[in-house]
């Protein structure tokens, strides 16, 4: 039995040694006195011997003092218990005999051994008792040994064996309780503690990476903070955003996504210094904080050792990847005390480095500060923008590049500011994603952009297609089925006159709420169109499988066409493809005769840009189309 077996070595854990250290020691002196007062007493009654086995006693007792300080408890157990049995024995053989109030000492002691001894001390001096008097009672009754009392002999020894047993017996199955007791409350506090100690970190740490998390970095910065200011130093917060995370995670998967980040994460951590801490904060955000800092010191060059280190290829499954990053610093406490100031600041930085070109690292400076503020105060107007009528949309032409027939349009997003004037889609359709106003606008543009083109039939134009751009939240949050399919009723167009135009990433972004709202938009019959082909990560095969219509050409391509050999290659192979897989082709942003003649001649199905027109109020391109029969 554990329990046993543990309470056979007690003083194991450093607690419970020192409480034997104690309870031996204490026992010790309380025995001394003990004996020092019977001594006296026994002088005082002129009962010399006594006296002298009792002195001998006290001498005897303080080896086991000694052998407490070695921390040998077992063996002062036995040394001191042992002791006082042959001591009780003593009285017993030399005054009243089984009668003699020393065998009073014998179940005392027992109750001691079976609490401070092991269980053969226990057994070891109960079988000495029992022996003992067993002895003592049949020396009496054969007369070879006289007591003063004349009551003592084998039948009183038989009588106080019995009585022993059963108080030994006794004391060792409430005493075993105890312990059974103790050692489950022992082991219930060791769990609740790991327990303790496991949510903690969870609540601390990021579990991918096993970094700290956003609260514990708080804490951190806190007492670096504290620190620093004391030696009047600074703490650099630096915030790392991943430059390249996203297609990774698209292309190969998940868990090649994890893996990246767990491989980037220990990369970090072995470039900073050991007073630095690094965190994670989701995503591809990590934080590092770089405390004491003297007074105006430029931790560029740090932060570019970790630009450089991140550089360095990986492998991954078997592909070797490159990882760019954008780090924004803020300083405490230049740029504020407080965490989330500091962080928001450090963040307005990244995003800076991000929009200089990434793979960059930018210091904040108050006019970033300024920067968000202006985006909050927009962001506030784009809301107030859809109620006063500002949003419109323009239509730009597509054509057909073997007929020149005017085949459809596109539905861009314009924003009439009351007093910045135009705004263009560039600056706030991304404000629009990150305020969530995109899933009203899109809702907006949808009917609007269908409304359209009932108006077109109704003026005679032929049937035209539209085309209109969702971004990937209104898939995620905007319930887009339903907004189409009403949108559709009541406009009254057939379903596949009507393209939707998402991005490459959004086709590869994962997620049940994007497929569903995928497969319900196919089933209402809509086409769809990948748009700004070419500039991000694709792969062929869901192509196929999202039944994709067209392709889009990004216009950097198209514009490159006549200069680059390159992009004209790029142009040729992605035409090629998609006649292969039966996909039409639109170029977009072509601007001169010569780019319309060289991508009709490459096979191009339908092009969109300047060159035939640009995109123009309802009214506008009704004439435009009218016009061109
Ligand atoms: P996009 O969907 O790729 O639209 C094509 C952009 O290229 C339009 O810019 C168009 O005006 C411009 N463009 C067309 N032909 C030429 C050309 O020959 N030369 C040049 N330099 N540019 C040309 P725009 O209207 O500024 O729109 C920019 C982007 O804003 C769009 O790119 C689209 O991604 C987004 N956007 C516009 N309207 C909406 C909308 O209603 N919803 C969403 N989610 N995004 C929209
Ligand atoms: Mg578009
Ligand atoms: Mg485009």
């Amino acid at each position: 039995m554990a329990s046993e077996h543990n309470s056979d070595q007690p003083g194991r854990s450093p607690l419970g040694r020192q409480l034997h250290h104690e309870r031996l020691n204490q026992m010790f002196w309380a025995l001394q006195i003990f004996l020092l007062v019977a001594t006296v007493q026994s002088m005082a009654l002129g009962r010399v011997s006594s006296a002298l086995a009792m002195a001998v006693a006290a001498g005897l007792l303080f080896l086991s003092l000694w052998m407490v300080r070695q921390q040998h408890y077992q063996l002062a157990a036995t040394w001191m218990l042992g002791l006082m049995t042959g001591l009780c024995y003593y009285f017993l053989w030399s005054s009243d005999g089984l009668r003699d109030e020393a065998v009073l000492g014998y179940p005392g002691i027992l109750v001691v051994a079976s609490i401070i001894g092991n269980r053969r001390i226990f057994i070891g001096l109960l079988v000495v008792m029992i022996a003992s008097l067993l002895v003592l009672g049949s020396f009496n009754s054969l007369g070879l040994h006289q007591t003063r009392q004349v009551e003592s002999n084998i039948n009183v020894a038989i009588l106080l064996v019995l009585i022993l047993l059963i108080t030994a017996y006794c004391i060792r199955l409430l005493i075993n309780d105890i312990r059974h007791l103790v050692t489950q409350l022992n082991e219930e506090n060791q769990r609740r503690r790991e327990s303790q100690a496991q949510v903690e970190a969870l609540v601390n740490h990021d579990s991918l990476t096993g970094l700290p998390n956003r609260t514990l970095a708080a804490e951190q910065f806190e007492l670096m903070l504290r620190h620093s200011e004391r030696e009047g130093q600074s703490v650099a917060l630096l915030f790392i955003d991943l430059d390249n995370f996203k297609p990774i995670n698209d292309s190969l998967g998940h868990s090649a996504g994890d893996e990246y980040l767990i491989q980037i994460a220990q990369r970090l951590v072995d470039e900073v210094r050991t007073s630095d801490a690094v965190s994670r904060f989701g995503g591809d955000e990590f934080v590092v904080l770089m405390p004491d800092l003297p007074p105006g010191e430029s931790i560029i060059s740090r932060a570019d050792e970790l630009l450089q280190t991140l550089r360095e290829p990986m492998m991954l499954q078997g592909h070797e990847l490159t990882t760019t990053a954008s780090i924004g610093i803020a300083i405490a406490p230049a740029d504020g005390t407080d965490f989330a100031t500091l962080l928001s600041k450090a963040d307005m930085a990244m995003y800076e480095s991000k929009r200089a070109g990434r793979d960059g690292i930018r210091y904040y400076n108050t006019s970033m500060n300024n920067d968000a503020q202006a985006q909050v105060k927009l962001i506030s107007d784009l809301r107030k923008a859809l109620q006063s009528n500002e949003l419109s949309l323009h239509y730009q032409p597509k054509v057909d590049l073997k007929t020149g027939k005017l085949c459809g349009c596109e539905a861009l997003l314009r924003w009439q500011h009351p007093t910045r004037g135009n705004i263009p889609p560039i600056e706030f359709i991304s404000l629009a994603e990150r305020s969530g106003l995109i899933i009203e606008i899109g809702m907006w543009v949808m009917q609007q952009a269908t409304g359209a083109l009932s108006r077109f039939d109704a003026v005679g134009l032929p049937g035209l297609t539209m085309a209109v751009n969702v971004s990937s939240l209104q898939f995620k949050r905007g319930n887009l089925d339903r907004v189409v399919e009403q949108a559709l009723t009541e406009s009254g167009i057939e379903p596949h006159r009507l393209e939707i135009e998402i991005t490459e990433s959004m086709l590869m972004e994962p997620g049940e709420d994007i497929d569903h709202t995928f497969h319900r938009l196919q089933a209402l019959g809509v086409t769809f169109s990948i748009d700004d082909f070419g500039t991000g990560y694709s792969n062929l095969g869901y192509l196929n499988k999202m039944k994709i219509g067209t392709l889009k050409i990004d216009r950097s391509f198209v514009s490159q066409l006549q200069l680059s050999p390159q992009d004209t290659a790029i142009v040729t192979a992605i035409i090629q493809m998609a006649n292969s897989l039966n996909l039409t082709t639109v170029a977009e942003g072509a601007e001169t005769q010569a780019e319309a003649d060289l991508l009709a001649r490459l096979g191009c199905t339908q092009g969109q840009g300047y060159f035939w027109a640009r995109p123009m109020p309802e009214a506008d391109f009704i004439k435009f189309a009218l016009s061109r029969g």
